[in-house]
């Protein structure tokens, strides 16, 4: 571990993981200081108050520049004149996910991708507990690495969710086990709209790997595969493991004859049929895939997998089933915020469906839904900020086109064009921010409104 006992460390952001972070260093002897540009919430005041840390909210004062090593929250961009202060000064820029690795004892299991971390994070979790193995979850999930991190033991394996921004700043963190889901264009506008940028940012996760380490990565993924020529992993990198949920590779995690087929160190386990998958779609299948393998790779047994495979019930606000009315059934997909989630949310249906699409605009390249609102979106409603830009891009590829001004008259307008065995959706490719506090709260109104509906 690094020495922080009596080092001055200014933390950079006071919500949930920098409070957290707060205290773990504060903890550990070093001299804590929190700054944020907005106000502080109160339950983090309180946090910081009883750990007798000092803290400012809304601005930086100069004793905020007053740091031998800095810890930034995840939603604080480099560009940020104080970060820039830092970076330029050569005072040491952490992110959170580095500074609790300091402290970890348990073996990581990180996971990171563009879409699907938190899915497939809480599938393993599920795993974990049906095999009945111990294990610890926090990242992006739930609770912060350092709320958890004093709790790890060898033991016991810690689950990790792991966003780009997180990745931004580590020099050691060094996971047992890390997978990439998948890279697609997200959060451009925090990587100076370059798609590379953001691309790398995902590939520091294996950064510190070494040969007994594990890298679990989707093969079927362009962006991915390139980066990892690019990464030009050596002997002294993380044994790959690649999972395909179209090619049948000789080592890894695919699919054959309809069966989840594990091939590793020349021994081939045929897990189970993809149909007892309790989660539906090619995306789920691939988070099934990297699942497997990192539940194999730490010791769970082909039973407990299997059981945790067929019996997870899936994660809120992500292709959430909320209510079947008159033969239509209605899904929320609330956490679809860019455009590949909706892909391949829609790619998951058989049957027609009535698209609710919109929010705030990421400077999204709607056509790229174009060939399947074609095949099976017969009505596209468009809310939020996006509509100009759903509008021109794909309002033409529908049968039906409408725009709504609130989430009760988008869903009210589904109900009309729906009929007996189609699907109304709810998947947005957009931030919530223009109508909702986040996007929880739009999923919870969207489920408000179908909660209404009568028959
Ligand atoms: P994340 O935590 O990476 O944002 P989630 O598991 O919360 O991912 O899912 C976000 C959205 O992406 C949901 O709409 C979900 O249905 C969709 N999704 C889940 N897994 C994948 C995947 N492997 N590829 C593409 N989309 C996915």
């Amino acid at each position: 571990m690094k020495k922080v006992k009596d080092l001055n460390i200014v933390v950079v952001g006071g919500a949930r993981s920098g409070a957290a972070v707060a205290v773990l260093l504060e903890n550990a002897g070093a001299k804590v200081f929190v700054t944020d540009s907005n106000a502080i919430g109160g339950f983090q005041k309180e946090v910081l108050a009883t750990n007798d840390i000092a803290f400012e909210e809304n601005g930086h004062s100069l004793r905020a520049r007053q740091a031998e090593m800095v810890v930034v929250s995840p939603g604080v961009p480099d560009e940020a004149p104080i970060i820039q202060y830092f970076l330029n000064n050569d005072i040491p820029v952490n992110s959170e996910i580095e500074i609790a690795s300091w402290f970890c004892k348990s073996p990581i299991v990180a996971i990171t991708g563009s879409n699907g971390k938190t899915t497939t994070t809480s599938w393993l979790q599920h795993i974990w507990k049906t095999a009945d193995k111990p294990a610890l979850v926090a990242g992006n999930i739930g609770r912060a690495v350092s709320e958890v991190v004093l709790d790890t033991s060898p033991e016991k394996d810690l689950i990790l969710e792991v966003s780009s921004f997180q990745l931004d700043h580590i020099s050691r963190f060094r996971p047992k086990t890390a997978t990439i889901l998948n890279i697609t264009p997200d959060h451009l506008n925090r990587y100076q709209n370059r798609f590379d940028f953001y691309a790398a940012s995902k590939m520091r996760i294996i950064k510190n790997q070494q040969p007994d380490d594990f890298f679990v990565y989707n093969f079927d993924d362009p962006v991915l595969k390139s980066q990892i020529i690019k990464a030009n992993i050596k002997e002294d990198g993380p044994a790959r493991i690649p999972f395909s949920i179209t090619e049948q590779l000789s080592s890894g995690a695919f699919v054959r004859k309809g069966e989840i087929i594990i091939r590793l160190n020349d021994t081939e386990l045929s897990l189970m049929p993809v149909e007892k998958l309790s989660l539906k779609g090619n995306h789920n299948l691939g988070n099934a895939l990297a699942a497997s393998l990192m539940a194999v790779l730490h010791g769970v047994s082909a039973e407990a997998l299997s059981t945790g495979l067929e019996t997870f019930e899936g994660v809120e606000h992500r292709l959430e089933q909320v209510r079947i009315l008159n033969g239509v059934r209605y899904v929320n997909d609330s956490k679809a915020t860019n455009v590949n989630a909706v892909w391949f949310a829609l790619q998951s249906f058989k049957s027609p469906v009535v698209l609710i699409i919109g929010g705030q605009d990421k400077g999204n390249n709607y056509k790229e839904l174009t060939d399947q609102i074609r095949q099976k979106v017969h009505t596209v409603i468009a809310i939020g900020e996006a509509k100009e830009a759903i509008r021109s891009q794909i309002s033409r590829d529908a049968l039906y086109y409408y725009e709504a001004e609130s989430m009760e008259e988008a869903v009210q307008t589904a109900k009309k064009q729906a009929r007996k065995g189609e699907v109304v959706l709810l998947s947005p490719a957009c931030a919530s921010f223009d109508m909702f506090k986040n996007f929880e709260h739009r999923g919870e109104v969207f489920k408000q409104a179908v909660a209404k509906l009568k028959a």
